[in-house]
This record gives C-alpha cells, sequence and structure tokens, in this order.
C-alpha cells in the first residue's frame, strides 16, 4: 500500500490516485462540521486512512458509511439526516441528480500505464475510433487519445447526456457517450476492466470494442465474451414466457428512481392481460424475491443487477428490453443492454 499526501494514493493491486484536497477545500468552504463518507468496496479497507486525512486537514468529524456504495446514484437521504455532507469516493458525479445537503464527489483514478498496451490495440481497431473510458480510467483516457492521435489515427469522442460529466466516460447504465458518435466511428477502444460495458457499447452500437484493460497485458475483442452472457439472457427470457405474474422493481436509490419506465412496463404488462405490481426495493436480495413470490421480475433499477448476479435468483430476474421480448413487442435480434437515460426518470 502507498499513501501520498495532499492527494491520497492507496493500492493494493492497482494504484489510485484519490485526490482530497478539492474535498478538504469544499468541506472547509461549506464549514461542515460532520461528513459521511462512502467508499467503493474495493477500497473500504483503507476508507479509515481516507477519513483520518480528511479530519486532520478539513478538521471535520469523518463518519465512515458501512452499506456498499455503487455509485453516484447511491447516496442514501438518510445520511442527510446526521450530516453536513457527504463525501462519495470512487465515482463521477451524475449531473441530472440533486441532493438536499452536499455531496462531494472524489474520483479515484487508476494509475496503471497504458501505451505499451495502446500500441497492440493498433491493427484491431477501424478508424476513426471513439474513445471511451469507465471512470476510474478518465486520466488515461486523455493520454490513449494523445496515444492514437500521435500515431495518426483518427479519434472520436462523445459528449453523454445529463448522467454523465465527463466528455467519453461511460457507466454500466449508460453509454450515451459511445451512442452519440456511434454513425462516425468504424470502432470503439473501450480503457476499462471486464466484460459489461464493453458488451453493452457492442450490443447498443452493433460496432467493433477492443478493451484496453490496464491491469492486462494485451487488449482483447468484446465478441469473445459475448456468447456465454446472451445465452443466459435468452434463458432468462424464455422462462419468464411462461410467467403470469410479474413484480416489476423500482430502485430505491437517488438515481434509480424510474418510476415512469416501471409504470409504462406495468401498462404493457396489464394490456397483455399479465398480473403485475410495482415492488419498491433499495438493496437486491434472493430472499426478498422469494418472499414476494412472483413467478418474474423486471428490475427498473441497476441494470447491472440482471446481468451479473444472473445465479443468484431463482426466479428470471429481467431488464426491461428483455421483459419488452417477452411480451412480444422487441425482437430477440433487437437485443441490447438496458440503459437509463435522462429520458426515462
Ligand atoms: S445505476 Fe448501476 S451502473 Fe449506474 S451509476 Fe448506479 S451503480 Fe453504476
Amino acid at each position: 500500500m502507498f499513501l501520498q499526501g495532499p492527494g491520497l494514493r492507496v493500492t493494493d493491486h492497482i494504484m489510485y490516485d484519490i485526490d482530497l484536497a478539492s474535498a478538504v477545500a469544499e468541506i472547509k468552504r461549506l464549514k461542515a462540521r460532520i461528513v459521511a463518507l462512502q467508499v467503493p468496496e474495493g477500497l473500504k479497507k483503507r476508507a479509515y486512512q481516507i477519513a483520518e486525512d480528511i479530519e486532520n486537514k478539513a478538521g471535520a468529524e469523518v463518519m465512515l458509511v458501512a452499506e456498499p456504495c455503487f455509485g453516484a446514484c447511491d447516496v442514501p437521504s438518510s445520511l442527510f439526516e446526521l450530516v453536513d455532507a457527504v463525501v462519495n469516493v470512487g465515482h463521477s458525479p451524475i449531473p441530472a441528480l440533486t441532493f438536499s445537503k452536499p455531496v462531494i464527489f472524489v474520483p479515484a483514478r487508476a494509475n496503471v500505464p497504458v501505451m505499451n498496451q495502446l500500441k497492440q490495440t493498433v491493427g484491431m481497431l477501424q478508424e476513426p475510433v471513439g474513445v471511451i473510458a469507465t471512470s476510474q480510467h478518465l486520466t488515461q483516457l486523455d493520454d490513449v487519445i494523445e496515444g492514437l492521435e500521435g500515431m495518426g489515427i483518427k479519434v472520436k469522442v462523445g459528449e453523454g447526456d445529463s448522467r454523465i460529466s465527463h466528455v467519453g466516460e461511460i457507466l454500466g447504465c449508460n453509454y450515451t457517450t459511445a451512442t452519440a458518435i456511434a454513425k462516425d466511428v468504424g470502432s470503439y477502444l473501450l480503457i476499462g476492466s471486464g466484460t459489461f460495458h464493453g458488451l453493452g457499447v457492442h450490443l447498443a452500437t452493433g460496432k467493433k470494442v477492443v478493451v484496453l484493460d490496464p491491469n492486462l497485458e494485451e487488449p482483447r475483442e468484446i465478441e469473445q465474451a459475448k456468447d456465454k452472457i446472451l445465452r443466459q439472457r435468452h434463458a432468462a427470457i424464455e422462462r419468464a414466457e411462461r410467467a403470469r405474474s410479474f413484480g416489476i422493481i423500482i430502485g430505491e436509490k437517488v438515481g434509480q428512481r424510474r418510476l415512469r419506465r416501471a409504470r409504462e412496463l406495468r401498462k404493457l404488462l396489464r394490456w397483455k392481460r399479465k398480473d403485475a405490481s410495482l415492488v419498491l426495493m433499495d438493496k437486491f436480495d434472493p430472499e426478498k424475491l422469494r418472499a414476494l413470490g412472483f413467478d418474474a421480475y423486471v428490475s427498473t433499477a441497476c441494470p447491472r443487477i440482471a446481468i451479473d448476479d444472473v445465479a443468484l435468483y431463482d426466479k428470471p430476474l429481467l431488464t426491461p428490453h428483455e421483459l419488452e421480448i417477452v411480451l412480444g413487442v422487441r425482437k430477440w435480434e433487437n437485443y441490447t443492454f438496458d440503459q437509463m437515460t435522462e429520458d426515462e426518470f
């Protein structure tokens, strides 16, 4: 582990630059006396050091939030009854969200070199290349753009909707920086880890996506990971076709409350003569769904839950697009991951 100030660098496997200086300045400006500190699970073990740093430099009392925090969408309003401000580490703000008290977003940027791997991506990409990055890799976005342009490759970067705060940034629930430039690019280069974001962009745009994961040795094409996930989704859709009753889950988290979308789905289900009820849920838990006893569920909360946690649920848990396929108003050939865009709230 490695710490340094005023920007704090914390690492186990990956080095993250966490610049607390602006958060400290903001806490002082607000004259906040009590602050809640939210950190992602991967940084939880180091949270006390971040808290200590804030306490020492800002002179505020810091309370660590033990509940998991999955994004800027996940700042519980109950915190505002206890504290003067919230510091949320590791996530970019969602500009469309407003809170009743100040929330200070502190990015945690992975500090891993990418240039060696970038050279390997060149033969895999079709120009112009749309460059996109997950929140923790936004620092490398600029390096990659500069590197590609230095090699004479045409590059495009897109602006997102009001749920996105940085050009080129994608969230697990929002690829609008990619879809905004889909017509103008031949392929995408995604700086990030895992399969979810890359597959989401590929399905949303139909374009090739190459993933540059700074923690791996080589870049990879997202096509290779596609089949397994699509097979799982197809199986969930087939099982839900036999369901009579559906629970439509509305996420209680502040940035996940898609009431309008949930009501549209209830109307659609009732029109197709299915039983349908709205269900409020904060933390997802298979036991809660088992207790409710619906034949199938559709989640309008974080789109990652249905896809990433598929193995945990014994009843089909669908995304809104998947429900539309079940009800025959969308074709499987037009399958895409669910997105939370500004017009759905
Ligand atoms: S809804 Fe899910 S993907 Fe979107 S910001 Fe929240 S946790 Fe991340």
